[in-house]
């Protein structure tokens, strides 16, 4: 057996690093996922950029309403009318930027690297990519959202995702010079995109760097960082950063 010189791995996909950059006690405390009609949504749009994707790679150009019945859709609804504007915001998109796709919900992960100053510890990167495009050695990796408040560009490269996905990319496609991270809107009709540079890369590191850390002291419950998003917080009854007044120092 291969000896390595980490005790502890972790695994961070982007979605988890997001969370855990935003607010950590949020992300430590939040109850495990339940699917929601809002996320199985989701996942069925998801489908449809999926198969659509997978089967124009198969030289198929498949059927709108085909796609829709495999992504359990059903025809004529909002839902519908959603996916159709999915798909033709993504393709007029990959157009404009003259980008051909190469994979569709394609899993990378990166083997354990060990962490420059935390003694022991090692990560693991790893996630699925919604879609990716190439132009060359130009690379585009997109990721569809369905739920969320649309970020500028200079919050989506703040984002710990945001280098999650670019160093993903290097490490599954060892061509590319350059990698755009997108994130697609239908809801709002929008497209975000960010090429980071050096800087950003390396906050993103120390980003991911900071929240293995936090989880191998068992203290991520301990950091609030409170903002705007507190207001959907599912734990924020009972957080010291949401709301603490003199009536609660006099509880006990
Ligand atoms: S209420 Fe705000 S600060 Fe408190 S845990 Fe939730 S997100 Fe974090």
């Amino acid at each position: 057996m291969p000896k390595t010189d980490f005790q502890r791995v972790f695994r961070i996909p982007p979605s988890l690093a997001d969370r855990y950059h935003r607010c950590s006690r949020s992300a430590a405390l939040a109850p495990p996922f339940r699917p929601t009609e809002a996320s199985e949504r989701g996942e069925r749009l998801h489908r449809v950029l999926e198969y659509s994707v997978k089967g124009t790679l198969a030289g198929r150009c498949p059927d709108f309403n085909v796609l829709l019945r495999m992504a359990g859709i059903q025809p004529a609804s909002d839902e519908a009318e959603t996916a159709e504007t999915t798909l033709n915001m993504t393709y007029a998109w990959l157009d404009s930027v003259a980008a051909t796709p190469i994979a569709s919900e394609q899993y990378v992960a990166t083997p354990p690297r060990t962490l420059f100053g935390q003694q022991g510890l090692a990560v693991e990167l790893a996630g699925r990519l919604d879609l990716v495009a190439r132009d060359l050695q130009t690379y585009y990796v997109v990721d569809l959202k369905t739920g969320s408040a649309v970020p500028s560009a200079e919050e989506l490269a703040a984002q710990p995702s945001a280098t999650i996905y670019t160093l993903l990319t290097w490490h599954a496609w060892r061509d590319a010079e350059r990698v755009i991270v997108a994130q697609l809107y239908p809801a709002q009709q929008q497209i975000v995109s960010v090429e980071l540079d050096d800087t950003q890369i390396e906050a993103g590191r120390a980003a991911v760097r900071r929240i293995v850390g936090l989880l191998a002291e068992d203290s991520a419950a301990q950091v609030a960082t409170p903002g705007g998003y507190c207001a959907w917080c599912s734990v924020r009854q009972g957080c010291p950063a949401y709301r603490s007044d003199d009536l609660d120092d006099q509880l006990f």
